[in-house]
């Protein structure tokens, strides 16, 4: 037998590690969706597991406001175990809610809820959208119109994309001060 005959453990379990990181990646989730609106770097950031303390504490933050605010709701239901609903009520129609701090990103909490929708839609369900806005008091109804699925068929396709090749170079933008990534794209 010669050497590099045979293919090491190491070399042969590589593939399988490298398909489960690249499935991984295109999961796409909720967050995924409105990184996506946000900043493609952010999405390829989070896609690839690189996570950084500022994260983490939002998290915290948008369930303590869940908790406090939302007591008798039902919470935390997961569809599919891609998409994470802050809670839902049934009626008629199914509401679909989710829970914002504030409105500064509201362009991707609309697009965000609207891939809810558009998940459900796809499995039979009609439901309608509901970001609430605990802090200002506030709550925005999202409709999805037809239009809105195309699009969303669109950025599945982009964000798979993107987040299968190099990572997007960092673009400044009004809200990297405040984002969790801040130093690792510009310190
Ligand atoms: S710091 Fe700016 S460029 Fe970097 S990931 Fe955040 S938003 Fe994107």
């Amino acid at each position: 037998m010669q050497n590099g005959e045979f293919e090491t453990e190491g070399q042969m379990i590589a593939p399988v590690i490298e398909e489960a990181r690249r499935l991984g990646a295109v999961r796409i989730t909720g967050v995924k969706i409105a990184y996506y609106f946000v900043c493609k770097t952010k999405l390829w950031l989070f896609s690839h597991n690189i996570q950084m303390e500022r994260e983490s504490e939002d998290v915290a933050m948008g369930k303590m406001l869940h908790e406090e605010r939302y007591r008798t709701e039902r919470k935390d239901t997961v569809i599919g175990g891609l998409i994470s609903l802050d809670f839902v009520k049934y009626g008629d129609r199914l509401e679909v809610h989710d829970i914002k701090k504030s409105r500064k990103m509201e362009l991707s909490h609309r697009w965000q809820v609207l891939y809810y929708l558009y998940y459900l839609y796809n499995h039979g369900i009609d439901a309608v959208g509901i970001i609430n806005y605990p802090l200002l008091n506030k709550k925005e109804v999202v409709e999805a119109k037809e239009d809105d699925f195309l699009k969303i068929g669109e950025v599945l396709k982009d964000i798979e994309n993107i987040v299968l090749g190099d990572m997007p170079k960092p673009m400044r933008i009004k809200i990297c001060p405040k984002c969790s990534y801040y130093e690792f794209c510009w310190g």
